[in-house]
């Protein structure tokens, strides 16, 4: 029998990411996307574990089935971890991208590519009923570039300068990103699980 897995979260570039990994497990995705009437989960942890293991819990106990759900954001060693949990609304309310990206180029305005380091980090919680809450992370390493490069991708990915790569993250096509990034790697440890998780 196809086993059915909820993603909590109404971004469907995630739902889309989370669908052709999990489709070859023949675990059927479905999303927030197909319950609108659900309202936004306010991400207000402190850390991305805790804002993936609300927003999986929050939908598991609603449905009393297993959720999974991922928090993802660019950390900067220069800005002491920021943007962080803040990385979408880091310079404001409007989540925009553009604007973002801006604020963390001028702050490191002034330093050398030796103190630009970066990274991409993803927590997925999966939530299933009546059991403990399992965690997976993910990161992916870079350095911060001094200007935007390539129109793939999405957030940060312009300014997101991947060495092995010699390129940003939004210069490498889809599938190339998706061998290497924070997102894939914790889906690749969660599926590690897999046995466990869609047992039932
Ligand atoms: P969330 O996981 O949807 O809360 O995403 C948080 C924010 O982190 C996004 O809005 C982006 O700004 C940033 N982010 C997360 N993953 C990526 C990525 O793969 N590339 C670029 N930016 C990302």
């Amino acid at each position: 029998m196809e086993k059915e897995v909820i993603v909590a979260t109404k971004n469907k570039g995630k739902v889309k990411e989370f669908s052709q990994l999990l489709s070859k497990e023949g675990v059927v995705v479905k999303s927030l996307l197909d319950y609108p009437e659900i309202p936004d989960i306010i991400e207000d942890g402190q850390t991305f574990t805790e804002n993936a293991a609300k927003k999986a819990e929050t939908i598991a106990e609603k449905f009393n089935s297993t959720v999974i759900a991922d928090d993802s954001g660019l950390i900067v060693d220069a800005l002491g971890g920021k943007p962080g949990v803040f990385s979408a609304r880091y310079a404001g309310e409007e989540k925009d991208d553009i604007a973002n990206m801006e604020k963390v180029l001028n702050q490191l305005l002034d330093l050398p590519d030796s103190d630009r380091t970066a990274r991409f980090y993803c927590a997925i919680a999966v939530a299933i009923p009546n059991s403990e809450t399992r965690i997976y992370e993910g990161a992916c390493e870079g350095y911060i570039t001094r200007e935007p490069r390539g129109k793939n991708g999405f957030g940060y990915d312009p300014i997101m300068y991947i060495p092995e790569k010699e390129k940003t993250m939004a210069e490498l096509a889809a599938d190339e990103k998706n061998k290497i990034s924070h997102r894939s790697k914790a889906l690749k440890a969660l599926l590690s699980e897999r046995e466990e998780i869609f047992r039932s």
